[in-house]
């Protein structure tokens, strides 16, 4: 019975955690200098609330400061603007993250344009995602999550842990099919595969017989956030296969009461699949990594100039 390897996104991402501590160090080290992390949060949204504390708790275990802006839901548009301004002059603070998604009455795009480029570590100001998108360019930062699928996609390529070396590897030539096609996930990751030089398919929800279309693929990117919606029969044998679906489902012999699970049918896909990614414990994991890597990465690029 064939079974696809599992790909341990804890694993890689404490492997990326403790090369992001070493630098961390090195900096404080050598020019006295701890990068910093502005988390901002609006509002009391349980899921935003629980994001923004992991993130804050892996910041502390790496070293990285973080500063928490938690400020209430009733918050006018132009004080949170004027507070990213105030942050994006603090020298002490090297990235910015705005918690996702905003109260109605704030123009989410508006504000995400304000965080300073430099420290844009969420990579969604417009004009990174518009350098993504173009030939030639490189945006100052990758988003998170497409950051951490395209480790994730490496590592399934090469098949082991060298790849974390950046040995230079690549997606070349690969069919990769994503889908989802959202701002913060599908989009980006599509333009990242593509700068990869992959050839990419996008399916959304309108597109007809996704099952055709996946069973092509060399990569699959799973990212609609529909439980368990791709089947097995649909992954083409020894494909890769990088789920980022994120869903609740009622599980009554559970304490909470439900369990997540992937955009994939992860029993069936390991039967035909050449590599994997669980859920959770596959891209989740990875994502706050890359988090922190895009931090440090930041703080160096103006510590060291
Ligand atoms: P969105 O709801 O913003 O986007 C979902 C996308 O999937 C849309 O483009 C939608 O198409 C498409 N889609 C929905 N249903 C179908 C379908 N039946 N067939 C094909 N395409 C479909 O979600 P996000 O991009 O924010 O997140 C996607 C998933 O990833 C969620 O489960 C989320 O929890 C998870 N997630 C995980 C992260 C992590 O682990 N690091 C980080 C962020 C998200 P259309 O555009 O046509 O509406």
């Amino acid at each position: 019975d064939h079974k696809a390897t599992v790909i341990d996104g804890k694993a890689v991402a404490h492997t990326i955690r403790s090369e992001v501590a070493d630098e961390v160090r090195q900096l404080s080290q050598k020019y006295g200098k701890v990068p910093g992390l502005a988390v901002v949060i609006v509002g009391h949204r349980k899921d935003s609330q629980s994001y923004v504390s992991m993130k804050r708790k892996a910041c502390a275990e790496v070293g990285i400061k973080s500063f928490d802006i938690n400020l209430p839901e009733q918050v006018s548009e132009a004080e949170l603007i004027s507070k990213v301004h105030e942050l994006n002059a603090n020298p002490d603070v090297h990235g910015i993250l705005v918690q996702l998604p905003l109260p109605k009455h704030v123009n989410e795009e508006k504000v995400l344009g304000e965080i300073s480029l430099e420290k844009d570590v969420d990579g969604f100001h417009p004009l990174n995602i518009g350098k993504l998108a173009m030939k030639g360019r490189e945006p100052l930062f990758l988003p998170c999550t497409p950051k951490a699928i395209y480790f994730e996609a490496l590592f399934l390529e090469q098949g082991c842990l060298e790849l974390l070396s950046r040995s230079g590897i690549s997606i070349k030539g690969k069919k990769a099919v994503v889908v989802g096609r959202s701002n913060i996930v599908g989009l980006p990751v599509s333009l990242l595969l593509l700068k990869e030089d992959a050839t990419v398919t996008i399916v959304h929800s309108r597109t007809k017989e996704p099952e055709k279309i996946i069973r092509e693929a060399d990569i699959v990117i799973a990212a609609a956030g529909q439980a368990n919606m791709i089947q097995g029969s649909w992954i083409k044998s020894g494909a890769a296969v990088i789920d980022v679906g994120t869903n609740a489902v009622d599980d009554r012999t559970k304490k909470s009461g439900y369990r997540l699970v992937g955009d994939v049918d992860f029993k069936e896909a390991s039967k035909v699949a050449g590599w994997i990614t669980p859920v959770p414990g596959g891209v989740g994991p990875m994502t706050v990594a890359m988090l922190l890597k895009n931090t440090v990465d930041g703080a160096k690029r103006v510590i060291e100039q």
